[in-house]
């Protein structure tokens, strides 16, 4: 747990969230601004800043968070579905606390790739 950290502030229950799952390992709830009809964020209760920041030691960890994904989706009845995930400031993370995104209920149109 990071001090300051408003994710694991949120995963402590210090700051309220609209949990839609939870497990051992992650916590997903409702983005506070959303970006699309729907907006999860899917959140290991372990705090690592960023992506990068990942080691071989994460790996079960981030496997788990895919499958993670598959689960939130699975249970909120979310069809098609843009997954992301913000490395570092010029990608836009402001929360330094790794976490992914789920957006749906809206043609994301504009393909990245
Ligand atoms: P990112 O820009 O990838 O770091 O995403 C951080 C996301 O966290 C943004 O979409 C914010 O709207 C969201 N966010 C920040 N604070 C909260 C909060 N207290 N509860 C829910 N979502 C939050
Ligand atoms: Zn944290």
């Amino acid at each position: 747990m990071a001090e300051n950290c408003i994710f694991c502030r949120i995963v402590k229950e210090e700051i309220p969230s609209t949990k839609v799952y939870e497990s051992d390992e992650f916590i997903a709830f409702t983005d506070i601004n959303p970006a699309a009809p729907v907006h999860l964020l899917v959140v290991p209760k372990r705090h690592i800043p960023r992506l990068s920041d990942a080691t071989p030691d994460d790996e079960g960890l981030l496997g788990r968070l895919l499958l993670a994904v598959g689960e939130v989706v699975r249970k909120n009845n979310i069809d098609d579905y843009r997954l992301i995930i913000n490395d570092g400031p010029g990608a836009g993370q402001t929360v330094f606390h790794l976490h992914a995104h789920i957006l749906s209920g809206r043609q994301l149109g504009e393909k990245l790739l």
